[in-house]
């Protein structure tokens, strides 16, 4: 018996439900709570089962959030709302003694920055109250870490040269949408990009570093460094790594959208006077913008992320690629959603599955790469994100 409190009703959260669903011995009781209470209904309803709760909940409101859960009394919160959320569901959870997870690392509202920072320093209250953190387990953060710690568990003595590359080779066929919430995915792609060598963080021009990776199945992309949240706590917890880097990739179009967007300012998180009211230029753009969670019904192609490592096993050097590939048709065929969703809800669902089977359970504030990976990759595998290794190739980074 074990009951789950999903915040959040967007896309990612959709998978979750479902996923959740076909494990009905584990998901006993499942209630989604979300700003709009109609899209809960909506995904509720969606699935066809009885066994669902709904309920309307401003996360960012501590005390909405501790009479929710005190109502209805759950074994582990999952967070899939908006980074904005973690710091007010974290506090929510304290007061309630309720285990957290979630996909995205904290990033306040107001300025585009995203660390571990804020969420590493509830270790104490959480290992003091016996509770489990469990941050960024989606698949980037998420899977791609796990990837990691399975290949520093199995693979290697020491990882020295780290690369996570991400690539969506599928067509959505709009000119420009992103593959998840616009306001976070734009935030992220707009900073300034970084990347770890030799003990320091050194910082370039967004889109300013790239070059063309071949990925399985689909082929040369060019691919863009830009800095992701599981750097810092990657390079953290694997301190033989020299050099960690983010790539991803984009289309040109894409790009040229992004650009002009830039340009005349519609990226801007500061509030701006309009008719009277006050909007931030950014939350405005989202509103017009596809919806993420309906871009899966025309989208082709496959997603393909994974990290190509090398180090020394046996004092011999050694090169290994790890990665993952998701058809976008696959996803909507199960989920409804497309595959970035997908690939995000699966792992959450399993990490949540594992919290509640006592696997990944110790108090405190974790990555996910400071579990055991090994019962991680092998319900990877059940659960839809089958993943492939490649040992001693060229890495072409
Ligand atoms: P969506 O925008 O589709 O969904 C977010 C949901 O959160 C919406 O239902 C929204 O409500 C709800 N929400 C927003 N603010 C609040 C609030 N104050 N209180 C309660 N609910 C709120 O996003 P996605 O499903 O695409 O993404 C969900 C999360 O997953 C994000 O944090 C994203 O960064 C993360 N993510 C992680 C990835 C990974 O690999 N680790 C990859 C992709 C996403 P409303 O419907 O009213 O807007």
């Amino acid at each position: 018996m074990s009951k789950v409190l999903v915040v959040g009703a967007g896309g990612v959260s959709t998978v979750v439900i479902r996923k959740m669903l076909m494990l009905p011995e584990i998901f006993t009781e499942i209630m989604i709570a979300s700003r709009t209470k109609s899209k809960c209904d909506a995904i509720a309803e969606a699935t066809g089962s009885k066994n669902i709760k709904t309920a309307k909940l401003d996360a960012d409101n501590v005390a909405e959030t501790v009479a929710i859960i005190k109502s209805f009394q759950p074994d582990l919160l999952v967070n899939v709302a908006l980074p904005y959320q973690d710091l007010a569901i974290m506090d929510a959870c304290l007061e309630t003694n309720v285990s957290y997870l979630d996909t995205a690392n904290y990033e306040p509202i107001d300025e585009a920055k995203f660390e571990y920072s804020w969420q590493w320093a509830y270790m104490e209250k959480f290992k003091e109250k016996g509770l489990t953190a469990i941050l960024g387990c989606g698949f980037d953060p998420g899977v791609t870490q796990v990837f990691t710690s399975y290949a520093a568990k199995h693979h290697f003595d020491e990882i020295h040269y780290l690369d996570i590359v991400d690539c969506n080779g599928g067509d959505h066929g709009k000119a420009f949408a992103t593959n998840f919430n616009p306001e976070i995915n734009i935030r992220e792609i707009t900073q300034k990009a970084k990347y770890f060598e030799n003990g320091q963080w050194i910082e370039t021009e967004p889109q300013e570093i790239h070059k063309s990776l071949k990925y399985p199945n689909i082929g040369e992309r060019e691919s863009y460094l830009l800095y992701h949240e599981e750097l810092e706590s990657l390079v953290k917890n694997f301190p033989t790594i020299k050099r960690a880097r983010f790539w991803m990739t984009f289309g040109q179009e894409y790009l040229t959208h992004l650009r002009v967007i830039k340009n005349i300012g519609m990226d801007s998180i500061k509030p701006i006077e309009f008719n009277g009211c006050k909007i931030v230029p950014l939350q405005f753009l989202k509103e017009v913008l596809p919806n993420p969670q309906d871009l899966g019904e025309n989208y082709t192609g496959e997603t393909s992320i994974g990290c190509r490592i090398s180090g020394i096993k046996d004092g011999i050097e050694k090169t290994y690629y790890i990665y993952n590939n998701c058809s976008h048709e696959d996803a909507y065929k199960e989920t409804g959603t497309q595959a970035v969703s997908y690939t995000t809800g699966v792992p959450a669902m399993i990490g949540a599955m594992l919290f509640l089977q006592g696997k990944w359970n110790k108090p405190g504030v974790f990555n996910v790469e400071e579990f055991n990976p090994d019962p991680f990759m092998a319900e990877l595998n059940k659960h839809g994100l089958a993943w492939h290794e490649l040992h001693d190739i060229d890495l072409e980074l």
